[in-house]
């Protein structure tokens, strides 16, 4: 059998980038991928002509030129914009939280008048947020906390908002300008041949085996190579040896509709906590589609159980204990590296895993 430089496990972002980064450098890459496709969560599959983003909606944005100016090499991204809207009992609020989200709650107009509102609202918070609702009403107030953040957080992640991290909603900008763009970041697009192209593009030189799960057979698949990065579950790589880590799962729900624009928008979030479903995605908007038919996707969020994916790690104090466990045993692992959202249990965007992958091939390959 062939002998590898290097395994790959998992051929999500993480991997992929490894893989394209060590073949530039002359090395030999098998990549492992237990799914029946290549890209992990941003893989695409396209119906009724429309590119569908199976694993939930994916907007590429960053702040890093060099992050970029790297995707853009490896194919062309459009203008797409994240704009997306709330939608609370059927009342409807520009997302993420700015004058337009203020103005619609109470009717104010003036950047001050906002910032008063929320003053009175949030002076029962004292101190640092300790938890995701105090953090959330410090940022916004009593009023926005209930319709928009309260319900759709506790349907999201299974818990109360003051079981949580405060930094999971401090991912979204608050602004006091009429602007509607979720992302603060300079750079934002989406591929204009979808995120496929990008991934095809990585793993070009490297082997791929579909459908292989490493966990399977650890030792067969080791000896193929003389080093592995791995970008699976850390807790399953240790055979959950200190118990289980938490993630949560989602579960798609994706239709064909008769119709050439449903909902106007990409992206529609259901805060209230009744509607099961936190967002609803319809594919086309993300390239300016005018198919005659088009491709919606609800998103309902569950509690991860084996043989789901794993989308979110539950970064809150219990599970965070429980990584720094594996991960004091991946760094005793000789010839692995350890990386990506499920392997360092960290809630990553695109390009963070990118910059975390290049990193790492930095200092490899020099
Ligand atoms: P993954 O994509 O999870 O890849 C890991 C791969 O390893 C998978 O293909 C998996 O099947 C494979 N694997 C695991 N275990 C094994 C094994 N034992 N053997 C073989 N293969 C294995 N980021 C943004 O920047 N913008 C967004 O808008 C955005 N939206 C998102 C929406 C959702 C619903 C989710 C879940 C994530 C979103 N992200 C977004 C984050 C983005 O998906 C991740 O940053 C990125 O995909 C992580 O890449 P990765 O390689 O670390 O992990
Ligand atoms: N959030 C919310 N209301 C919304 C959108 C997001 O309360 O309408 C909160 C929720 O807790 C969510 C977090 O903000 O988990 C981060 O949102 P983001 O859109 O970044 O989530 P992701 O796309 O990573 O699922």
């Amino acid at each position: 059998m062939k002998h590898y430089d290097y395994l790959i496990v998992g051929s999500g972002l993480f991997g992929a980038v490894f893989a394209h980064e060590a073949a530039k450098h002359g090395m030999k890459c098998l990549v492992l991928e237990k799914r029946s496709h290549t890209g992990g969560n941003i893989y695409c599959a396209k119906i009724e002509d429309v590119i569908v983003h199976q694993y939930g909606a994916h907007i590429f944005h960053t702040n890093s030129k060099r992050i970029w100016e790297y995707v853009n090499d490896l194919t062309e991204f459009n203008r797409f914009t994240n704009s997306p809207i709330a939608n609370y009992h059927g009342e409807i609020y520009n997302m993420p939280f700015n004058m337009n989200t203020f103005s619609k709650m109470w009717g104010v107009f003036t950047p001050e008048e906002a910032k008063e509102k929320i003053a009175r609202q949030r002076a029962k918070i004292t101190g640092t947020p300790a938890n995701l609702e105090e953090q959330a009403i410090s940022l916004v107030g009593e009023d926005i906390y209930q319709k928009l953040i309260k319900g759709y957080t506790e349907k999201q992640w299974g818990r109360d908002c003051k079981d949580l991290p405060a930094f999971i909603i401090k991912r979204l900008p608050v602004r006091f300008t009429y602007d509607n763009n979720y992302f603060n970041d300079r750079y934002q697009g989406i591929p204009v041949d979808g995120y496929n192209a990008i991934i095809d593009k990585l793993l070009a030189d490297a082997d791929v085996l579909l459908d292989t799960d490493f966990n399977r057979d650890r030792e067969k698949y080791k000896a193929m190579a003389d080093r592995v990065v791995y970008t699976g579950t850390i807790d399953s790589y240790f055979d959950f040896c200190f118990g289980k880590l938490e993630y949560r799962s989602l579960r798609f729900e994706t239709e064909v509709l008769e119709e050439e624009n449903h909902q106007g928008v990409a992206v529609v979030n259901y805060t209230d906590r009744e509607t099961p479903y936190t967002r609803v995605i319809e594919h086309k908007h993300f390239a300016f589609g005018t198919q005659p038919k088009t491709v919606v996707t609800k998103e309902y969020p569950a509690e991860w159980t084996e043989g789901m994916e794993p989308y979110y790690p539950v970064n809150d104090d219990q599970n965070q204990q429980l990584y720094q466990q594996y991960a004091q045993l991946a760094g005793q692992e000789k010839d692995v590296l350890f990386g990506g959202r499920l392997a360092e249990y960290k809630y990553y965007d695109m390009d963070k895993v990118i910059e975390s992958a290049l990193a790492v091939t930095d200092k490899l390959f020099v």
